[in-house]
């Protein structure tokens, strides 16, 4: 199995590969260098919508387990991805790739909020659409976001940028015979309960026929080797 080709890509970044080297929070000079990879794929000709992440500065279900109301601690986790956001629309733009920001919770003094037909619009002048605050709601993830805006913008694969290289059929941290699968089914996927992303988020991919490319965003150029069909990374997709 192999990837459509692409012309149209969602990428999603988790929050914590903002973090380069740090415990917490956003490192610039990392920050620069994703959007360097963001760049390099953009010059290809594709069109980039970019989801990501808050779990570097706050999640939801953390707060939760400390004794928060989890649909207060979710909206701070939503705020959490609009600094992400605005950290990567800053490093893109430093280095001349046209962005905008739009996100799921009104904020009008720093970025638009999420139409559609105006991203489109983006994309179609070459600018890079950024979508925050996953959907707007709490019990959600930005992973749900990301196979949400994948779908309604017609994405031709959601690529996600992680800190591990791809699937495996067990937790390789517990477990140094687990083995990465190349390509997984989606109902695989939701029946091995295979760490992925969330059920939500694969089964909207599914019932859209999105692939998902799970790689690691972490190497440098893996991006552009992904892009290329080289990359080490698994894809997830229907047999
Ligand atoms: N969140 C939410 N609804 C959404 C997207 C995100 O409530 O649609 C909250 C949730 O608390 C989540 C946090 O924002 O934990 C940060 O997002 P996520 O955990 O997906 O970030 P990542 O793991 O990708 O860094």
């Amino acid at each position: 199995m192999s990837l459509p080709p692409l012309k149209r890509v969602l990428l999603k970044l988790s929050g914590e590969v903002l973090m380069g080297g740090q415990q917490f929070g956003i490192d610039p000079e990392f920050v620069a260098e994703l959007a360097k990879e963001v760049k390099a794929a953009k010059e290809t000709g594709l069109e980039i919508c970019l989801v990501i992440g808050g779990g570097n500065i706050f999640r939801g279900m953390a707060g939760a387990a400390k004794g928060m109301d989890r649909a207060q601690a979710d909206y701070m986790g939503m705020l959490a991805t609009v600094m992400n956001a605005l950290a990567m629309q800053n490093a893109l733009e430093q280095l001349g790739v046209q962005t905008r920001v739009q996100s799921a919770i009104e904020m009008d003094k720093v970025c638009e909020p999420v139409i559609r037909r105006r991203a489109e619009r983006h994309l179609e002048k070459g600018r890079v659409v950024i979508f925050a605050a996953g959907v707007g709601a709490p019990y959600f993830t930005t992973d749900s976001g990301a196979a949400l805006r994948a779908a309604e913008m017609k994405c031709d694969a959601l690529l996600k940028g992680t800190s591990v290289d791809g699937v495996y059929d067990s937790d390789p941290k517990q477990n140094p015979q687990a083995t990465r699968f190349d390509t997984v089914t989606y109902d695989r996927v939701l029946a091995d309960n295979l760490k992925v992303m969330d059920a939500s988020a694969v089964a909207l991919c599914r019932d859209n026929k999105i692939p998902i490319v799970v790689f690691s965003i972490r190497e440098k150029g893996n991006l552009a080797r992904v892009l290329a069909g080289q990359g080490v990374q698994t894809i997830v997709q229907d047999s």
